[in-house]
């Protein structure tokens, strides 16, 4: 039975990305009335104009929050598990990580003892590098929020070659960054939590689900609720009362004004940015700080081959390059009728987007075919390319840079009833859906706190989904 504790109060969330549908479906839930206000044409398109299904979307079993999202809207079989990592090169050499029944942190071991391009003298550094990790405590870990994850890397004394070849693919997979560009306590973050704490969290989930389905399933919790998903339409400038420190209603570019007891911005910051007023900056330190937030480019080309009948392109549902220019590769297998009919179709992302800004496409798809040949078995000389996309993302995701952690703003501020949500805030988390659901729900747990006389600041987190739990193992071990 729905929880009525809303009381029917109306709340407005501008931005339908997976943190505005995070607040909407938890709001909605404790009986709150929502309106839902998206720009999009289709719903939770990236503002830079790219449909964000354009590339493959991975997450963790580590991901818990994100995971309760798609259990509440009915999507999570729609998530395939892989429990396998599988490693490549320049070398050819294809090493499988797989995790096995050893209690974490030890259901790795097995596997990387197994891994073929390190020696045994970097597996064992490896090793001493997750038990350097294992023994950081969390408060350590926030501590370092202002190194830079390299940096800390090289003081438990792990090799030049061993951060390029292991823990630089390990870490862009998740933070789409190298080690020395992220602050450390998002690289233990992702090392402890993704890799030692349980037998199950590092394994990799690759969505099958259409967004157009996923963004329809969280319309009809939202109707269903008596709300409303208004698409089409931008948040145009909100009313702020100055005396009040209270958003009074939101102008709509379609001229409509709303108003409501309670306001979740779920929108990119710099778009939070051009809709706050100066009023509104000077009132709350939130806003004042937007445009500190660095963002960082992706860069994912879409290649199309021609191969004979029968042939196995890309085995593997993924591969992890452990050098050279592209990072990922994931397989997208053959595409059937429309204008690649018959085409072996692979995703890759490439390592250091920001290296390609001039480069034309042209060479930047040579360069990625050419570390193909190399390090994918299946690009054989009977392979050859069709066509192919390059998709650049320039505002992809916000930096999760050493020191970036000041300027990410809590859900709750001085403006009392405007909470802010989106992949950009408060949350631990770098940049990634995982981290926008969980400030979803970090500011419908503020909202429902402010609209209840509840202490928005100290019950943050009480709509959080724990993390996952450590094994008995890990937590004697650990620092
Ligand atoms: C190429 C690429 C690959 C990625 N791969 C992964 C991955 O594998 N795994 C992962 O976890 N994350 C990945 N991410 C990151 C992930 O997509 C984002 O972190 C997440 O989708 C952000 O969600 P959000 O709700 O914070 O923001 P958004 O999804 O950007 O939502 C904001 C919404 O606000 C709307 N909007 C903007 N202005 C207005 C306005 N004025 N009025 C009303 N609405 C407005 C926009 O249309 C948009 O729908 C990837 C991102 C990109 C670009």
């Amino acid at each position: 039975m729905a929880n009525q504790a809303g009381q029917g109060k109306h709340v407005i969330i501008i931005g339908d990305g997976h943190a505005g549908v995070a607040a909407a479906v938890r709001l909605t839930d404790m009986g709150y009335r929502v309106t839902v206000v998206e720009s999009n044409v289709h719903v939770g398109q990236s503002t830079s104009g790219q449909a964000t299904d354009a590339s493959q979307h991975t997450l963790m079993r580590m991901c818990t929050n994100q995971t309760d999202l798609y259990r509440r809207l009915g999507v999570i079989r729609d998530i395939d598990w892989h429990k396998t990592l599988y490693f490549t090169g320049s070398d050819g050499l294809i090493d499988e990580l797989t995790g096995d029944d050893l209690p974490a942190p030890f259901h790795l071991t097995r596997g990387l003892i197994a891994m073929k391009r390190f020696k045994w003298k970097e597996k064992l550094a490896i090793f001493s590098g997750f038990l350097a990790a294992l023994q950081v405590s969390r408060a350590a870990r926030e501590q370092l929020s202002n190194e830079n994850f390299r940096h800390w890397l090289n003081s438990i004394h792990q090799d030049e070659r061993i951060i390029d070849k292991f823990w630089s693919p390990i870490i862009a997979g998740a933070c789409n960054q190298l080690p020395e560009q992220i602050s450390a306590s998002y690289g233990l973050r992702i090392l402890q939590e993704g890799f030692l704490l349980s037998n199950t969290s590092y394994q990799l989930g690759f969505s099958k689900m259409s967004r157009a389905e996923f963004y329809k399933r969280a319309e009809e919790v939202v109707t269903k609720g008596g709300g409303a998903v208004l698409h089409r339409v931008s948040a145009d400038r909100f009313d702020y009362d100055v005396d009040s420190k209270r958003v009074t209603g939101v102008h709509l570019t379609d001229g409509q004004t709303l108003s409501a007891d309670a306001y979740v911005t779920a929108l990119p910051h710099l778009r939070l940015e051009d809709l706050a007023s100066e009023s509104m900056k000077q009132a709350d330190t939130r806003l004042a700080r937007l445009t500190e937030i660095e963002d960082v480019p992706i860069l994912g080309i879409h290649l199309y081959f021609n191969a004979p009948q029968g042939h196995d392109t890309m085995r593997r549902s993924h591969l992890i390059f452990t050098d050279g220019c592209v990072r990922w590769a994931f397989a997208k297998g053959v595409e059937q009728g429309g204008e690649y009919d018959g085409l072996h179709h692979i995703h890759v992302v490439m390592a250091n987007a920001d290296d390609y800004d001039e480069m034309p496409d042209e060479q930047i798809i040579q360069a990625a075919v050419a570390d193909m040949r190399k390090a994918m078995p299946g690009i054989t000389n009977a392979v050859t390319l069709n066509t192919a996309h390059v998709v650049r993302e320039k505002r992809a995701a916000s930096s999760p840079r050493p020191g970036g952690k000041r300027y990410r703003p809590y859900p709750s501020g001085e403006i009392d009833n405007l909470f802010v949500a989106g992949d950009w805030a408060s949350t631990g988390w770098p940049t990634s859906r995982e981290g926008a659901v969980r400030s979803g729900y970090r500011a419908a747990s503020a909202l429902h706190e402010y609209c209840t006389q509840g202490d928005p600041v100290k019950n943050v987190n009480n709509l959080l989904i724990p993390d996952v739990k450590p094994s008995a193992l890990y937590v004697a071990m650990s620092g």
